[in-house]
C-alpha cells in the first residue's frame, strides 16, 4: 500500500525526509512518500486560499484541498493522500481523515516530545491507516473513539499532550482489537499492513521512551553550594550532609578525574580535605578537628566509608535512587572513585560568594 503525503512550503525538507526515511525503515507492505505531480507551491497555494482570515483550516476545505490534489496528480480513489501543514485545523485537531484522505498538523509538538514533528507524524500515520480500516466514515470514527482514554489508538485526544498516553502504549484496547480483527476477516483491512502499522507506532513508543531517559541523563538539575556551612542544594531541595561529609564531596567535585580511596592519605589530599572542613566544621578545636578529619581518610573504623555510603543515602532520598546515581561519589574498590555529574551543571560559591570552579569531567585541573 501506498500513502502520498503533499506538505506545504512551511513542512521543511528536512524534517520531512527523516519523517519518510524513519517511517519507511521498518516496513514491508506499506511505503510513504513525497506526494507526485503536484508543487510544494501549488499545495501551499490551495492550503492557503482554503484557509479562514485567521489562517486555519475548516475540516471541509481541508477534503477540498486533498480532492484538488487527488484530480491533479491523477490519484487512484484508493490512494492514501495526506496533507500535511503547520496551518492548524480550525477546531484546533491535530489529525483528522476519512477513507483515504487524511489531514496532519505539524507544528506546535516540541512542547511534549522535544522533537520536530517526526515522531507524533509518524505515530499518526500508522495510527489513521488502522483507524480509516476500523469504520468507513469519520463521524463513525468521531462517534466510536473513546472519552476516558485508555491506552487504546481510539481514544479522543482533544489536545497534543494526551496523544502522549497513545504514543506510550502504540496498542488497541481488546474491543477495538476484536473490531480489526473482524474487519481482516471481512476483507476491509489488509492484516500485513495493519501489523507494518504496529510495529510502526512500536517504534515510535520505543523511540520516544530511549529519548526521554537520555534527557534524564544529560539534564540534571543543578546542583548548588553556597553560605557560610556551604550546604549542598538541589532544585527545590536540600542534600542534608554533615559537615565532614560536605568536606568530601566538595573534595570530589573538585577532582572530576576521580581519587582512589587510598590515595586520600597523601599528604596533599589530606591538606585540601582539611582546608575544605575546618571553615565549616562546627564541633571541636582545629587540632581535633584535624584528627577528626585524617581518622576518617585513614579510613579507621571504616569510617571513610560509612561517610560516603551516607553522601549517597542523602542524594537518594533527595532524588530517588535513579536520578541520584549521577551526584554521588561512586567507584569499585581500589580504584578511582569520582562524581559522574557534568561539572557544567555545578554552581559552588565559597563563603565568601566567590564562585569556585571545578574543572570539567575528564580534564582534570
Ligand atoms: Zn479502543
Amino acid at each position: 500500500m501506498e500513502a502520498y503525503i503533499y506538505r506545504t512550503l512551511d513542512v521543511e525538507e528536512e524534517s520531512f525526509a527523516a519523517l519518510l526515511e524513519g517511517a519507511n525503515g521498518p516496513l514491508q507492505h506499506l511505503r510513504f512518500s513525497e506526494g507526485p505531480g503536484v508543487s510544494l507551491e501549488q499545495v501551499t497555494a490551495w492550503t492557503r486560499l482554503a484557509s479562514t482570515s485567521s489562517g486555519e483550516l475548516e475540516t471541509a476545505r481541508i477534503f477540498e484541498v486533498i480532492d484538488q490534489i487527488r484530480k491533479q496528480a491523477d490519484m487512484m480513489p484508493d490512494a492514501m493522500v495526506v496533507l500535511l501543514t503547520r496551518t492548524p485545523h480550525a477546531g484546533h485537531w491535530f489529525s483528522l481523515g476519512e477513507g483515504n484522505s487524511h489531514y496532519m498538523h505539524a507544528d506546535d509538538w516540541n512542547l511534549f516530545t522535544a522533537t520536530s514533528f517526526r515522531l507524533p507524524v509518524t505515530f499518526m500515520l500508522a495510527s489513521n491507516i488502522i483507524m480509516r480500516g476500523m469504520y468507513d466514515s469519520m463521524e463513525e470514527l468521531t462517534y466510536r473513539a473513546h472519552q476516558q482514554p485508555r491506552g487504546c489508538l481510539l481514544d479522543l485526544c482533544e489536545e497534543k499532550k494526551d496523544i502522549s498516553l497513545k504514543m506510550r502504549t502504540a496498542d488497541a484496547c481488546p474491543e477495538c482489537m476484536a473490531r480489526i480483527r473482524s474487519r481482516v476477516r471481512s476483507g476491509h483491512m489488509d492484516p500485513k499492513v495493519a501489523i507494518d502499522c504496529f510495529r510502526l507506532m512500536d517504534l515510535v513508543r520505543r523511540d520516544l521512551m530511549c529519548r526521554r531517559r537520555w534527557r534524564l541523563d544529560v539534564q540534571p538539575g543543578i546542583l548548588t553550594i553556597s553560605g557560610y556551612a556551604q550546604q549542598v542544594d538541589l532544585p527545590g531541595k536540600r542534600v542534608n550532609l554533615s559537615p565532614i561529609q560536605r568536606a568530601l564531596y566538595r573534595f570530589f567535585l573538585r577532582h572530576p578525574e576521580g581519587v582512589r580511596l587510598v590515595d586520600l592519605r597523601d599528604v596533599h589530599h589530606m591538606e585540601e580535605v582539611i582546608a575544605l572542613y575546618l571553615p565549616i566544621a562546627t564541633v571541636g578545636n582545629v587540632t581535633s578537628q584535624q584528627a577528626t578529619i585524617q581518622g576518617v581518610l585513614l579510613d579507621v573504623e571504616g569510617k571513610l566509608q560509612q561517610h560516603l555510603s551516607r553522601i549517597r543515602r542523602a542524594f537518594r532520598q533527595a532524588l530517588g535512587m535513579a536520578e541520584s546515581e549521577m551526584y554521588v561519589v561512586s567507584g569499585t574498590a581500589g580504584e578511582r572513585y569520582q562524581i559522574a555529574l557534568d561539572r557544567q551543571y555545578v554552581r559552588w560559591f565559597d563563603q565568601e560568594g566567590e564562585q569556585v570552579h571545578c574543572g570539567e569531567n575528564g580534564n582534570p585541573i
